[in-house]
């Protein structure tokens, strides 16, 4: 039995759809890229851009075929587009079998359960993933201007210490060497019970049998603070790497988005982690084009982009999404005006990544191979082994040139 699975959006999904995939895979499912091949597809789905959801219900809409091909076959639709379309997603398409919102997963077994009454349950076969992704908290407590995901995904919800720390022992047996904590704001993330926060995490998992390496994704800027840079220097597998979120350079524009931090709080942070991890690779996300943007509040953009040292950044233009605060708000820019912005930033992180690959040169790296010979550094950045290994090793090599996007390396005998 093989399943295939379609994730949209982000790494908390990618997480989500690994987590959706075990009980199959306890069933003696096995996992394959190929669609045709399939007996069981699982869809995750993503609302926080309109075109992901989209390119989602248009994808669910094209497997009526694939389902109908062969009797049997399974169809399950998950994530934020099934919380928020639930039963129309159900009336659309009556030919899925299981739709679980994002709310909902704690009970997805459950619910695959009783899809799957009277089916065999054989033991586990698949590959084991270089990333072992494991959720340590749901939903967000922010209200950023743009963001869809606290009215879709609720209120935060936190795993307990014990809880996470099982999984992450889990995926380093059955063979991951790094593991990579998520939740939207995931340096918030603490269990009272147990006295734990998010720097007592990163140590314990840091130090689990087989952990070679642990990344988190996505830090919020308010909860960076001196616990957490001490535990990122005094653990020898968290990653040199931070993806650390800015949106804009103007304070003006950060309070319109309501982010809850000022440029400067967001730099005297990033200054105080780097003192804490020397040779820090910083990567920030930005967003141009907000409404009521002016070129001055752009070219602050232009200068944080430079003056926080981010090798890159995932840029995007604001785009109103429907049920957000910023979707009504004055002021919205024309396309054109947010596109020629877009292109200036792209093209300072374009100059800015050649930059930070080039001073790579001559380095020694671990690359955590994804295929036999691609793979990517404790930095984040991406690598190309000149002799194939193993997928999933960590291997020690030397940087010996660079492309546009990445690293030319040789494995260190
Ligand atoms: S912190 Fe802001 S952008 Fe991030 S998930 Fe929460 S509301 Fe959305």
């Amino acid at each position: 039995m093989k399943l295939h699975a379609i994730t949209f959006g982000c790494q908390m999904n990618e997480a989500d759809s690994e987590e959706m995939a075990l009980p199959l895979l306890l069933r003696g499912y096995q996992t394959t890229s190929e669609l045709s091949e399939a007996d069981a597809v699982l869809v995750n789905t993503c609302t926080v851009r309109e075109h992901a959801e989209h390119r989602a219900v248009s994808r669910i809409g094209r497997l009526r075929a694939w389902k109908a091909a062969r009797p049997g076959r399974l169809l399950i639709v998950a994530g934020c587009a099934a919380e928020r379309l639930g039963e129309a997603l159900r009336r659309k398409f009556p030919f899925v079998d299981l739709v679980v919102g994002a709310r909902s997963i704690e009970d997805y077994p459950a619910l695959l359960d009783a899809v799957l009454e009277g089916r065999p349950v054989t033991a586990a076969g698949a590959a084991p993933a270089p990333s072992g992704y494991v959720t340590v908290m749901r939903g967000c407590n922010y209200a950023c201007a743009y963001c869809i995901v606290p009215s879709v995904r609720g209120r935060e919800s936190h795993l307990p210490f014990e809880r996470i720390l099982r999984q992450a022992r889990e995926r380093a047996e059955r063979g991951s060497r790094e593991i990579f904590l998520l939740g939207q704001t995931v340096n918030s993330w603490k269990d009272s019970a147990a006295g734990k926060d998010f720097s007592d995490l990163l140590r314990a998992v840091g130090t689990l049998p087989g952990v070679g390496r642990v990344r988190f994704m996505s830090p919020h800027p308010v909860f960076l603070d001196e616990r957490l840079s001490a535990a990122m220097a005094e653990t020898p597998a968290a990653a040199p790497h931070l993806h650390l979120p800015a949106q804009s350079g103007s304070d003006r524009i950060l309070q319109e988005m309501r982010r809850g931090h000022t440029r400067a709080q967001y730099l005297s942070k990033v200054r105080r982690l780097r003192e804490a991890v020397p040779g820090l690779h910083l990567t920030t996300d930005f967003i141009v084009g907000f409404p009521g943007e002016t070129e001055e509040d752009f070219r602050q953009t232009l200068s944080l982009a430079e003056e926080c040292g981010a090798g890159s950044a995932y840029c995007s233009k604001f785009s109103p999404r429907e049920g957000t605060l910023a979707a009504s708000l004055e002021g919205q820019l024309e396309e054109a005006a947010k596109e020629e912005r877009l292109a200036r930033l792209l093209a300072f992180f374009e100059a800015r990544q050649r930059e930070v690959l080039e001073g790579f040169r001559g380095r020694r790296v671990q690359v955590l191979l994804e295929t036999p010979d691609t793979g990517r550094t404790e930095h984040n950045l991406c690598a190309r082994l000149a002799e194939p290994r193993r997928a999933g090793e960590l291997v020690e090599a030397l940087v010996c040139g660079c492309t546009r996007l990445g690293l030319k390396c040789s494995a260190v005998p």
